[in-house]
Formats: C-alpha cells, structure tokens, sequence
C-alpha cells in the first residue's frame, strides 16, 4: 500500500493541481514476437526513459539580456553549463541548484537549474563553494529558470547542501507552487511530455 504517496499537502485546491497525480497507474510487462518489453501502462513510454535530467545551461535573465561582452560575465567553469557559479554585470549572480521532482510509479525527473541570489551575497557564496564550510551553505533566492510544465521563475526558494559532493538542492519555497513541484508527486505522463515529449 503505497497511498500515502500520493498525499497532497496543500489543503487549498489550485488550478495547477490538475497536474499533480491522484492515482496510481500500474506498470505492466507486454510480451511480443519472443521479446519482453517493460513498457509503462500510463504513458506507453519505454520504463526507462521516465527519470530524467534536464540541465539548464543560462539563468533566464541572462538569456533576456542579449549580447553580453565577456568582460562582464564571470563563470566558475570554462563554459556556463559547466558552472556552478555565474555573475553577469547588471543581470544578477546564480547559483546553480537542483530540483528534483517525485513523479508517479517511483520516477524522479531532476532539473538543474539556476537560482538568482543577491549579489551582496555571492562573495560568501565563492568564498566557501570549494572548501568543508561548504556542507552547511544555506541561501535564499530565486528561480533563474522557466521550469515547463509549471513555469515558477521568479518563485523565492531556499537552497541548502545536503551532500558535500553534490551542488544545492532546492529545499522549500514560500510560494505555494513551487513548494507543490518540491514536495507533492506529480503525474509523469504530463511532467515528462514537457521536455521528451509524448
Ligand atoms: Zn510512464
């Protein structure tokens, strides 16, 4: 009995709620011309091809901004999807974080995403990103990214280390739906068609 998965947390229902997943939907093994296929009952698609990765490579804002001259763009890596850590001259500082999201039947799809911290802060931020003090960084900022199928840039969310080898996670948020997409299991035919389509 799996049911308490499916709880909801928020006691208000919301338009985006449509999205987040009521019922458990069995998976189940086709058998064809000798050959075994695990292919999932709710969506067809193939039972591997359910927990995904998204990397954003650009904050949003930095997108919006057009041409920026290279001067003005500090990155942590030699590239900006290999940075954890970007600063943009009148765009904003990003952290890099994850989010990953609980979809039904077990699958987790984890979106890396950019979060736009106050710049006072990111001398702080670079001052610990590569050393022990690194395990207890806290932040509280803003999502730097669209995230299809819910949107949430701009939702205020809090980051926090949880495994010294890893980059932040995404661990609250105050804005109710984001804190859905962090906390409730959603339905994956309808969260995987926004990235790897149908
Ligand atoms: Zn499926």
């Amino acid at each position: 009995m799996v049911a308490h998965r499916w709880a909801i947390h928020s006691p208000v229902a919301r338009p985006w709620h449509s999205l987040i997943a009521q019922q458990h939907a069995p998976t189940v093994r086709l058998y064809g011309r000798g050959m075994e296929f695990d292919t999932c009952a709710d969506c067809g698609r193939a039972l591997d091809a359910h927990d995904r990765h998204i990397k954003f490579a650009l904050p949003d804002p930095v997108l919006d901004a057009g041409q920026i001259d290279a001067a003005d763009m500090w990155l942590s890596g030699p590239d900006a999807k290999s940075s954890t850590l970007m600063q943009v001259q009148n765009v904003g500082a990003f952290v890099r974080a994850l989010l990953p999201v609980t979809l039904t039947d077990d699958h987790v799809v984890t979106y890396g995403v950019w979060i736009a911290i106050d710049p006072a802060e990111f001398g702080r931020v670079f001052d610990v990103w590569w050393k022990p003090e690194y395990q207890d960084l806290a932040l509280d900022g803003y999502l730097g990214n669209s995230v299809q199928p819910w949107g949430l840039l701009g939702s205020p969310v809090s980051i926090a280390v949880r495994d010294p080898e890893s980059i932040p996670y995404c661990t609250q948020s105050s804005a109710n739906q984001l804190q859905s997409v962090i906390a409730d299991t959603w339905n994956h035919d309808l969260v995987l068609a926004a990235y790897w389509g149908n």
